[in-house]
């Protein structure tokens, strides 16, 4: 008996939907991900829910960067959806290069805030070259994404560029995912702390990136009190110059019962949230 060609066909195409739905399964059961890459002195965070991907900063190094990302996203996946570089620093941004290079960017997300050195010559040039859409970041402005959502918190407005000190201007925002809540602060210092505090924002929150690797000039009592983390992460390098993180933060934070993380000590610090439990767990 000579079996129909449309029967092939049939099975061809039921085989296309079987394999896209269990894609699509595959990706809603997925747990959101929040790993804060241990890049030595400076910032690299990953936020990913199956194939969807978020990256705030890249570190110093575009080698550490780039095996970061290779042992943390899918492998057939090249493609970041959104890219945050919280201020034109270089143990922010200097990663970043690489990655524009290496995998596909769908958005970039900055502040208006420029550096005057090669590596920020050479991030921009990356961005036009590759013609990545870049978008200003100001407080109001929100990132969704399927079951769970970012919220930019700081800068207040639009920056002026050329400012020479970018670290008070880094983008800060908020992650909520069912009952678990992140803050990320990039450099920012105690000014900018108080202009958050004043703004009313709600930055109570169960696990707080430390701002500006434990400086001395971040991390201050009032900003402590209103995110009242259960957990802090500090990214830090061993032995770095800057004698970060220093130990009047350490002090605050301990007298706060706040469990401290550290990627000088624990390698990369990797958050697992599952859909369903209450906590995240790392
Ligand atoms: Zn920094």
């Amino acid at each position: 008996m000579k079996i129909p060609r449309y029967y092939y066909f049939a099975v061809a195409i039921l085989f296309i939907l079987f394999a896209y739905f269990s894609y699509q399964i595959f990706v809603a059961v997925q747990p959101l991900q929040v790993v804060f890459f241990d890049v030595g002195q400076g910032d690299s965070i990953l936020i990913q829910k199956g194939t969807q991907q978020i990256l705030i900063d890249g570190g110093p190094s575009g080698k550490t960067e780039l095996a970061k990302l290779g042992k943390y996203l899918p492998y057939f996946d090249r493609e970041i959806e959104i890219v945050i570089a919280t201020h034109p620093d270089k143990d922010h941004i200097a990663g970043l290069v690489e990655v524009a290079r290496n995998y596909r960017i769908g958005k970039v997300l900055a502040t208006g805030a420029e550096k005057d050195t090669q590596v920020y010559k050479e991030w921009k040039d990356v961005l036009s070259y590759n013609k990545i859409e870049t978008l200003e970041a100001a407080r109001g402005m929100e990132v969704k994404f399927e079951n769970f959502d970012m919220k930019i918190i700081h800068p207040q407005a639009k920056v002026n560029a050329s400012v020479g000190d970018a670290n008070n201007d880094s983008i800060v925002m908020r992650l909520d995912h069912g009952e678990n809540s992140f803050l990320f602060t990039g450099d920012i210092e105690s000014s900018a702390e108080n202009e958050i505090l004043d703004s009313g924002e709600n930055i109570d929150v169960d696990i707080l990136k430390v701002a500006h690797h434990g400086s001395k000039y971040s991390s201050s009592d009032a900003f402590l009190d209103a995110a009242s983390p259960e957990e802090a992460v500090i990214s830090v390098s061993k032995n770095n110059s800057y004698g970060h993180p220093t130990e009047a933060v350490l002090k605050s934070l301990q007298a706060r019962n706040v469990e401290i993380f550290r990627t000088d000590k624990n390698g990369d610090i990797a958050y697992k949230c599952s859909n369903s439990s209450k906590q995240c767990i790392n």
